[in-house]
Order: structure tokens, then C-alpha cells, then sequence
């Protein structure tokens, strides 16, 4: 049991950003039980309950949090084999990429192109984490959560999840309320390698034959070395912005005025475009910096902290860019992580 609820805690020191104020009542759930009995506790006194995973897809305001916060650390792995397909099962607060490790080690296939993602198991329905051509939302079966409002654990399908790019339904209205407790992803024992998307596919271009899953993982480590820093030496919470999702006819005419512009068609007919190679190309802003915030010298949609930023400046720096953005292509960016 674990149900030390602490006050006045720090946040920053929870998030990948190294950035936010204190958490009015904080508190470690390393199991249901405990889930349960903290999120009776916080209805009993009125407090707003927050979840937090590994803190590396959140924006934490200067101010802090009103409520209790609730670092999800229910833990678990297990499987059960149907046939070509596995079915395993993490709890909600499985370090994501040794999860993953896991997976591969045990020649599961299917979540290696996701692997060197910073956070948790239960995180990952969430935004849909994706990676090199790989959703997570595709390979979940079921998650199982607890319904703040309705008290209960319940079910629910992949189809109930709404997933959508980096979209799901735990971001909405309906879906806010439901802490995920674990997570079953529908793995294959067969060999199944995804390595259409272009980094991968370069990296491989002169190998023969399929890659195993090791060297998927390796690749994708490699590959991710180059573009992310080490949140443990530089404060990021990853992709700072989402791909904008734009009418062909947008993208046609942006296409006229910035040859080379990158788009991919989408399956309900509109473009993806990379906001990285905008934010490069069109407004020249790789490796900017004002005051403790910048853009990363290798990937510009990453966000960094130079130390001792605050979220009052990143949000000011992210203003400034959305801005430049819109005036250039009229397109309106969305910030990608959590704000708390
Ligand atoms: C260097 C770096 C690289 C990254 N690369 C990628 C990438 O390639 N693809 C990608 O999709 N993301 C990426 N991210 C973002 C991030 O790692 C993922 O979104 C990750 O899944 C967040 O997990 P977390 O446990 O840290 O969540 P947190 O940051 O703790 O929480 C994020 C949100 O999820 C909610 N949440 C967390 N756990 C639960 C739960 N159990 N139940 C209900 N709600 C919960 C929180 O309340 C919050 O709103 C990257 C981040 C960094 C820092």
C-alpha cells in the first residue's frame, strides 16, 4: 500500500520539460487499491485528480496544479498466445520502452518502430503515440481503466478509443475521466517488419533480406539519436507541435509557393504536411533560441529547455512560432503535449 499523500510537491521534477510548479496534494498509485482509494479520497474532498505517467508529453503551468495529483505506477506484464497472435497485457505505469524491449526480446512483433519513446504503458492510448510508420492505437486490443465519475473499472475496445492522429479518446470530454490501468496490444509471434517509412526504409535500403526486430529496434535507436537530445541533459517534451492536417487544395497551393514541400495523402483524402521541414525551409527557425527556450539544432519541431525555463517563456516562444507559421502558410498549428 502506498497511500501517502504528500503536499506542495514540485512537479518539475516529474516532467521530461523539467518545467512546472507544485502539485497542490501529490500521491503514488502502485496498484488498483490504491487507485481507487485515492481517486474516493479526492471526490470526498472535492479535488480535481490529475494522472501523470513519466511527465514527458506535459506542459506543467508556472502555478502549479489545484487537486491531487496521482503518479500511475501499477505495474504487470503478462500474455497469453492465440494462435499467430499474442496478447499481452502491461500495467499503466510499465516504463514504456522496456516494455517494448520486452516485446522484442520475447520475438512479439509489432511495437520495435516505437521503441526510444520516452514515458509509460498507460500513456500511450492517449495521444495514440506513434512512430516510423506505426500507431499503437493499430495494435491495441483492449484498455482497461477506472472511471473517475462512474467509480468502476471498465473495458474498452479498440473501437472505443476513437483513435486518430496523435487524437483519442481520452483527450475528449467523454474520455477524460478514465485513468488507464493497463493496456493489451494484439502483438504477432510471426515476423511482420514495417520499414516503409522513409528513414527506415533508407536505413535498410542496402540490406538483403528482412531485417529481424532487433535490428528494427537498433535502427529506430539510431535513427532517434539523431533528431531528439537526451531529455536527462536537455529538458523536451518531444515533438513540441503536431504534423498540421490540411485540403489538398491548401496543400496544392502551398506547394506552388515552396517546391519540395513534404505531404502525405491521408485516408479521409486531406494532406499531412511536415511541420519540421516548414518551420526549416519556409521560416528559417532550426536551432533559434530566446532566453532559455529554443528550437533543437537537429529537429525544430522539438522543443528544448536550456535550464531554468519557465512555461510562461515556452508558451510565449511556441506563440511566436505559431505565428510565423500562420502568416507564411496560413495553416494554424496545435501544440502536441498536455497542458496542466
Ligand atoms: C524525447 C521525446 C521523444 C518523444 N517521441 C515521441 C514519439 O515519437 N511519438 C509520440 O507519440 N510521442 C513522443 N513523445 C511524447 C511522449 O513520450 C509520449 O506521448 C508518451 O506516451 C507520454 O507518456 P508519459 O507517461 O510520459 O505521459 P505523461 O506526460 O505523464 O502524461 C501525458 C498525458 O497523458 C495522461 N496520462 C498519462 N498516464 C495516464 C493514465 N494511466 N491514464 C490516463 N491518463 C494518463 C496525462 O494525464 C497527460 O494528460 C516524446 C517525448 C519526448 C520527451
Amino acid at each position: 500500500m502506498h497511500r501517502d499523500i504528500k503536499e506542495n510537491v514540485l512537479l518539475s521534477q516529474y516532467t521530461t520539460f523539467g518545467i512546472g510548479g507544485e502539485a497542490e496534494f501529490f500521491a503514488v498509485a502502485e496498484n488498483e487499491e490504491d487507485l481507487v482509494w485515492l481517486a474516493g479520497h479526492a471526490l470526498e474532498r472535492g479535488l480535481p485528480v490529475s494522472i501523470l505517467g513519466g511527465g514527458s508529453n506535459l506542459l506543467v503551468g508556472d502555478r502549479g496544479v489545484t487537486g491531487l495529483v496521482i503518479k500511475n505506477e501499477i505495474k504487470g506484464i503478462s500474455h497469453e498466445v492465440q494462435d499467430e497472435n499474442v496478447l499481452v497485457t502491461a500495467g499503466a505505469g510499465e516504463e514504456w520502452d522496456s516494455f517494448v524491449l520486452h516485446t522484442v526480446k520475447a520475438g512479439w512483433w509489432g511495437l520495435e518502430n516505437l521503441s526510444a519513446i520516452p514515458g509509460t504503458v498507460g500513456a500511450t492510448p492517449i495521444q495514440n503515440v506513434g512512430a516510423y510508420g506505426v500507431e499503437v492505437g493499430g495494435l491495441i486490443k483492449e484498455v482497461k481503466v477506472y472511471s473517475l465519475r462512474e467509480q468502476k473499472f471498465l473495458v474498452m475496445t479498440q473501437a472505443e478509443c476513437c483513435f486518430g492522429y496523435r487524437d483519442s479518446i481520452f483527450k475528449s470530454e467523454l474520455g477524460r475521466d478514465l485513468v488507464v490501468v493497463s493496456v493489451t496490444y494484439a502483438l504477432r509471434v510471426t515476423p511482420n517488419p514495417q520499414i516503409h517509412y522513409k528513414d527506415l526504409a533508407e536505413y535498410f535500403s542496402s540490406r538483403v533480406g528482412l531485417p529481424s526486430q532487433e535490428e528494427i529496434r537498433n535502427a529506430v535507436i539510431e535513427i532517434r539519436s539523431k533528431k531528439f537530445p537526451d531529455w536527462k541533459q536537455l529538458g523536451t517534451a518531444g515533438s513540441f507541435f503536431k504534423n498540421p492536417i490540411i485540403s489538398t487544395e491548401h496543400f496544392n497551393k502551398l506547394s506552388e509557393l515552396y517546391a519540395g514541400l513534404p505531404g502525405y495523402l491521408t485516408t479521409d483524402g486531406m494532406m499531412k504536411v511536415s511541420l519540421g521541414w516548414i518551420l526549416d525551409k519556409v521560416c528559417d527557425l532550426r536551432g533559434v533560441r530566446e532566453g532559455n527556450v529554443g528550437t533543437y539544432e537537429k529537429q525544430s519541431l522539438v522543443l528544448v529547455n536550456y535550464g531554468g525555463a519557465t512555461e510562461v517563456e515556452v508558451s510565449n516562444f511556441a506563440e511566436t512560432i505559431k505565428d510565423a507559421v500562420s502568416e507564411k502558410t496560413k495553416i494554424e498549428i496545435e501544440m502536441e503535449p498536455q497542458r496542466w
